[in-house]
């Protein structure tokens, strides 16, 4: 059973963003601007460092600096399936 899944209803669980580790691996986004527009791609990434809910994250040979807020866990389901997704509002104490 994921940890992203309730045992309850069997919607999702919104990852808890407070919590990001050194080592956690994470999804983030990266805005390329182009001339009239920009493009957003994701890359994953691992993270280095943590200080004041701000990660550093290590992808390919570069570090990214990122607000917490601005992180997915690699290992839950996508931004994309939370956003098209049933979002879990059990009232339980011990989710997460
Ligand atoms: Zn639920």
């Amino acid at each position: 059973m994921s940890k992203y899944r309730c045992i309850i209803c069997g919607n999702f669980i919104t990852p808890n963003k407070d919590n990001f580790a050194v080592g956690d691996n994470v999804v983030f986004a990266i805005k390329k601007e182009l001339v009239n527009s920009f493009r957003i791609t994701t890359r994953i990434g691992k993270i280095e460092w943590v200080k004041d809910k701000v990660a550093g994250i290590k992808s390919g040979n570069k570090t990214f600096e990122r607000i917490f807020d601005q992180l997915h866990p690699a290992d839950a389901p996508s931004p994309l399936a939370y956003a098209l997704g049933e979002i879990c509002e059990c009232e339980v104490p011990n989710h997460g």
